[in-house]
């Protein structure tokens, strides 16, 4: 393979996102290429792409104190006295980034302050909400610890035979990826993939947890979710796939709100259809770069990406101001022989539902 740096890549967020708005596709994966049409609207796309709103962030404060959580649960040390250390350095942690978005300049990009919330950008007071869902926040991780869901978990890490993986706070985008070259289509394609936390027991079953912060939301619960099915194919992926027809596997969606629970046995069928539609979403993805490189994965020009027609998407999109401002450049564009790619919608993005 050619040395490049960064190869075309899926996860089940990008695939959510191309679903949802395939603009919103190119801004969250080649704003950098604006630099082309005008470097201070790729600036302005850099700053949007890097903001989130109040709701997400506090979901991913809550996912981070689980991890401080249950790392102290591995290692034996859940006192009372260390959780609550753990609450006060997040809580001084969370007013500080809060006041660093309330004063930053978001007419500037900075790659070494890339924080920032979505509200802040748009310039909505939200000191109030910001107190009032923290509070939530925290209930949900007190609920949790008191719950019989949080006793079970106890119970793996009382077995030193259990293998225990528990998702590290800081990224780490090399333990995340899987090169899977035993598929042509998804050849030099980087996946990426990695649950909240899983169990791996003496008798070799996996067990999956995907932890949620927002509200339980209104679907089909009679089928387990693409995330869970993409963490159990990367394992899948680990210890071979000719192994497929013995994988026990159980998945797991929590939502710690509620400390709702709803959990499937991973089958045969699943791994197959989440193999099929990441073929199938890189198929489509491999459609808007040039040449259809991937390893190069240069996109096409940002009018080939087409916007959603539904104005409630554009609402609370963070992308909106660069969105309505690109519009200005692609207005007069010759689309020529160029076919816009199809792309199938959904209606919602899953980390959209509220705190
Ligand atoms: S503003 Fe609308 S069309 Fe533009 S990226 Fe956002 S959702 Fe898509």
């Amino acid at each position: 393979m050619a040395e490049f740096k960064n190869p075309l890549s899926w996860s089940i967020s990008k695939s959510t996102v191309l679903h949802y708005c395939v603009k919103k596709y190119y801004f969250s994966t080649y704003s950098n290429h604006l630099k082309n049409l005008d470097i201070q609207l790729r600036n302005d796309a850099m700053v949007a792409k890097n903001i989130k709103s109040l709701a997400m962030w506090l979901g991913e404060c809550l996912h981070d104190l689980m991890s401080d959580y249950l790392h102290l649960q591995k290692n034996n040390q859940n006192s009372a006295e260390n959780i609550k250390k753990i609450k006060i350095l997040l809580t001084e942690k969370m007013d500080r980034d809060f006041q660093i978005s309330k004063s930053r300049d978001y007419g500037k990009y900075n790659p070494d302050t890339k924080f920032g919330l979505t509200e802040h950008y748009y310039k909505e007071n939200i000191d109030d909400l910001y107190i009032q869902w923290k509070i939530a926040m925290f209930d949900s991780f007190d609920k949790f610890c008191e719950s019989e869901l949080n006793f079970q978990i106890q119970q793996y890490f009382q077995d030193p035979q259990n293998s225990i993986f528990i998702e590290p706070k800081e990224k780490n985008f090399d333990s995340m990826k899987i090169q899977i070259d035993n598929i042509p289509e998804l050849m030099w394609i980087n996946v990426f993939a990695q649950p909240d936390f899983g169990i791996i027991t003496a008798d070799k079953k996996y067990i999956i947890y995907d932890r949620k912060s927002g509200k339980v939301p209104q679907k089909d619960w009679n089928s387990i979710s693409d995330q869970l099915k993409v963490y159990a194919y990367k394992i899948l992926q680990k210890i071979g796939l000719e192994k497929m027809d013995d994988f026990d596997a159980q998945g797991y969606e929590v939502f710690l709100k509620w400390i709702e629970k709803f959990g499937w046995k991973i089958t045969k069928q699943d791994l197959l259809d989440i193999e099929q539609k990441i073929i199938d979403d890189v198929n489509v993805q491999k459609n808007f770069l040039v040449n259809k490189n991937v390893e190069a994965n240069i996109p096409m020009e940002s009018v080939v990406f087409q916007r959603t027609n539904d104005p409630y998407k554009c609402k609370d999109c963070t992308f909106y101001r660069v969105c309505e401002e690109l519009k200005k450049y692609e207005k007069f564009h010759d689309m020529g022989e160029v076919q816009m790619p199809k792309v199938e919608e959904v209606e919602y993005l899953d980390d959209d539902f509220p705190f």
